[in-house]
């Protein structure tokens, strides 16, 4: 039987305070033996995503995210191969994809939320499953089309915080696909800045570090904003908002800059800028994919068929190892990532 490891949470980081690669833990682990109605696989791609800052909390703060146990294998997107099944509709060879996949190189899944991965949209590319083609893709064109208004030929200025990261960096093409006329991403660093202005056809870069960034807005957004996409919160997203538009849109995806405290989701703002909302008739309700979830499908494939004609394109950081998935994961917390942050666990 081949050696099976598996990463573990080893200690909370506490609400408040940053994660830390000891927070993780990777060990050896038995080799499963599939039961009925169940699917053995192979790890091949794991995800690291924001939310799992909550899931190292007792208390998550959410209902529909369950904190990870203490030396348990932790568990989020995951993309695999069957090698064993004893379900019928999963077969050796089929490559599968969940969100609640273990963070182990063997495991046994549970069929419930098992999706195939479909040869024609994802080709070689596994690891888009859990990048442009899956959570974070959706999220990126759904929260566009439900919550950000984007009108062809109406002259519009989009922002979007977060703008190198794995929603980011495609939620800017795909405002530009959708018809907004000038992108202007905010991020945390030059090399950042210059993937999105000479890479994905953003307009405007903003580096939050550096730049002063009202002017730089200012600049950049003559004619204001007509819709901002907020992966950040925090000082980044006031700025944002005090230069938004009458009747303009924020599409309230996340608010990654207060992950490490301990407030409510999404945190109170500074009464100044609820005055602004509200005396522009903004539109600001939160945003959650898993809301949309039978929209899932139709946007793979209006995002597959983009990145097939060359209109979408797709970044990745891809760390090396299953051992190196805690540190995947504080990296991309703290700026370590341009694109979707992915774990290479193994090849088929
Ligand atoms: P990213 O790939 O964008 O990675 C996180 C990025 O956040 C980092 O690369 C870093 O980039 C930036 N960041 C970290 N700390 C700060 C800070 N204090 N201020 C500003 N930027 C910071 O992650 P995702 O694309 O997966 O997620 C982006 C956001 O979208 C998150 O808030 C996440 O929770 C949310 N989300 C929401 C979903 C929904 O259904 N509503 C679904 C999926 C994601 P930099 O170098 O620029 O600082």
């Amino acid at each position: 039987m081949p050696r099976n490891r598996r990463t573990v949470l080893a200690c909370r980081p506490g609400v408040n305070g940053e994660s830390r690669p000891e927070n993780f833990r990777t060990e050896d682990c038995g080799y499963p033996v599939v039961q009925d109605g169940k699917v053995l696989a192979k790890t091949l791609f794991l995800s690291v995503d924001p939310y799992m800052r909550c899931r190292m909390n007792e208390d998550t703060g959410s209902h529909y995210l369950s904190p990870w146990q203490l030396d348990h294998a932790c568990e989020g997107g995951g993309v695999g191969v069957v090698i064993d099944s004893k379900h019928k509709d999963f077969h050796p060879g089929d490559y599968v994809e969940t969100w609640v996949w273990p963070w182990q190189e063997y495991s046994q899944v549970s069929p419930e939320g098992l999706r195939k991965l479909d040869p024609t949209l994802f080709g070689s590319r596994l690891s888009l499953a859990l990048g442009a083609l899956g959570m974070p893709g959706a999220t990126a064109l759904v929260g566009i089309r439900e919550r950000g208004h984007v009108t062809p030929g109406a002259n519009q200025t989009f922002v979007v915080s977060g703008a190198a990261g794995a929603c980011g960096s495609l939620a800017g093409q795909i405002a530009r696909l959708e018809g907004a006329a000038n992108i202007v991403g905010i991020c945390g660093s030059e090399e950042k800045c210059r993937l999105l202005m000479e890479e994905l056809g953003f307009d405007h870069a903003v580096n939050y570090r550096t730049d002063n960034v009202a002017d730089r807005l200012k600049e950049a957004c003559p004619r204001g904003v007509d819709s901002y996409f907020d992966n950040v919160g925090g000082e980044i997203s006031e700025t944002v908002i005090k230069q938004m538009n009458e009747g303009s849109h924020v599409i309230l995806c996340g608010q990654i800059s207060v992950y490490n405290k301990d407030v409510p989701y999404p945190p109170p703002l500074p009464q100044e800028v609820t005055d602004i909302l509200k005396e522009r008739n903004i539109t600001r309700e939160r945003f959650l994919i898993m809301n949309y979830l039978d929209k899932f499908e139709e946007s793979g494939i209006q995002l597959a068929k983009w990145i097939q004609e060359g209109k979408l394109k797709v970044k990745e950081t891809v760390v090396e190892g299953i051992e190196k998935t805690g540190e995947a994961f504080v990296s991309m917390m703290k700026g370590g990532n341009v694109g979707k942050m992915i774990v290479h666990v193994a090849d088929p």
